[in-house]
């Protein structure tokens, strides 16, 4: 059997399928090489929220193309991607405030839905909210959360639908070259060639990369999540929230629970191995985030630890991603690093990268924020109000 391809992607997380339906639906013959499962590293540990909160014109723009496709999946990639609408609320600090409503004018210039929130409004969202040390809140009607299994499996159907090649459990070892120019990967299961391959292997995009003695500066962090079942009263799906004041965020899940987690950037000190690292919750981080839950949202006080997991964010010194061909010329391109906020821009950045193999002179979304030399330039990404890794 020959295995020889247009284009090559290393992963099936959400940055490989969503490239791949997007490069199979331009004609072009695509195979998705992924080590384990589809969706078996960052992706399926995804706590998936959907929101458009980001301090740059780029990211703003991009979690709002991509909001539309959650929102019209069927249409626009086909199957489901469990997409919840709950809204979306921002809490800051009184000195973040002229930073948040910054941040709110330039998604407005985009066209993203967001308003500002009394403290009084607030706690009508969400009845027993505590908000004495808040002044405002931005709140995203269209914001929530997806289903990240359900969003990559559906992608990853797409892309064969339209011809895409998805080989599991098919690591790739090597990376081949002839001169500058990369002609394959090696596999367990033999070669594959192809002038293009892509390595979005996500908190393994550095090993990957290390493969042609590139070395990126994407680290693999552990983090983690914890469930809590809300008490009698509060069965009702509550919004999303991001609280940058507690470093925590809040979503809702099935089954009356609430899902909670860190917006700290010191979890970037975490660094492990991907291949292995404990994937259960720790005691002391279930007692940590059930108390900045319940600093925020005192009813929580009742609420029962229902068990987490841990999962990778692939962190770089900047929290974005690298998207990019290096070297330049030669047919490889890196699309990882995403830092923890990478789900909701998913569709977009599909269809960034499939303009940039397919050499699309004007993009749609132009990867050069994103480049690697931005790093060497003293030029990382940096939006104008960021507070934690918001983005
Ligand atoms: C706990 C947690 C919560 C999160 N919450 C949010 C959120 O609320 N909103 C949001 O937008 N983002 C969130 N994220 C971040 C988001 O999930 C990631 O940014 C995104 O999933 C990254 O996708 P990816 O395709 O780059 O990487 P991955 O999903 O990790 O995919 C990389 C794939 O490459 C494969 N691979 C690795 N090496 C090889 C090899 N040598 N050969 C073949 N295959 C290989 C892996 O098995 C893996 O399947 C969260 C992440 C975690 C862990």
């Amino acid at each position: 059997m020959t295995r020889t391809y247009d284009v090559i992607l290393i992963g099936g997380g959400i940055m490989g399928c969503s490239t791949a339906f997007q490069l199979a639906r331009r004609g072009l013959k695509v195979a998705v090489l992924e080590r384990s499962q589809i969706g078996a590293g960052s992706t399926g540990r995804s706590s998936a929220i959907i929101r458009q909160h980001y301090s740059n014109e780029l990211t703003a723009r991009m979690a709002l193309h991509s909001l539309r496709v959650f929102q019209h999946f069927d249409d626009a990639v086909g199957g489901e991607c469990g997409f919840t609408q709950t809204g979306f609320v921002v809490l800051v600090a009184a000195e973040d405030q002229p930073g948040l409503e910054a941040n709110m004018a330039l998604q407005r210039r985009v066209g993203i839905r967001t308003e500002r929130l009394s403290p009084e409004a607030l706690q009508e969202l969400m009845p027993g909210l505590e908000v004495q040390d808040l002044v405002a809140a931005a709140y995203e009607p269209e914001g929530g959360y997806a289903d990240p299994h359900l969003t990559v499996n559906s992608y990853a159907d797409a892309a064969r639908r339209l011809g895409a090649e998805i080989f599991l459990h098919t690591p790739v070892t090597a990376i081949r070259f002839q001169g500058d120019r990369v002609v394959g990967v090696s596999t367990p299961q033999g070669e594959f060639h192809a002038p293009r391959v892509v390595n979005c292997a996500g908190p393994w995009g550095r090993r990957v990369a290390a493969m042609v003695g590139l070395d990126l500066p994407i680290n693999p962090c552990r983090v983690q999540v914890a469930f809590f079942r809300r008490p009698p009263g509060y069965e009702a799906p509550h919004p999303v929230v991001a609280d940058f004041v507690h470093a925590s965020y809040l979503r809702p899940e099935t089954g009356q629970l609430t899902l909670a987690g860190l917006i700290d950037p010191a979890e970037a000190e975490n660094t492990v191995d991907p291949e292995r690292y404990d994937e259960s919750v720790d005691f002391d981080f279930i007692l940590d985030v059930g108390e900045r839950m319940v600093r925020r949202w005192p009813a929580m006080e009742r609420a029962e630890s229902a068990k987490g997991y841990a999962g990778l964010y692939a962190v770089t010194p900047d929290w974005h991603p690298i998207v990019d061909e290096l070297p330049p010329g030669s047919g490889l391109y890196i699309c990882a690093g995403f830092s923890g906020h990478g789900f909701k821009l998913g569709p977009a950045v599909g269809l960034m990268v499939a303009d940039m193999v397919t050499e699309v002179e004007e993009p749609t979304f132009s990867p050069h924020l994103f480049r690697f030399g931005r790093y060497g330039e003293g030029q990382p990404v940096r939006g104008q109000y960021e507070y934690s890794i918001a983005g």
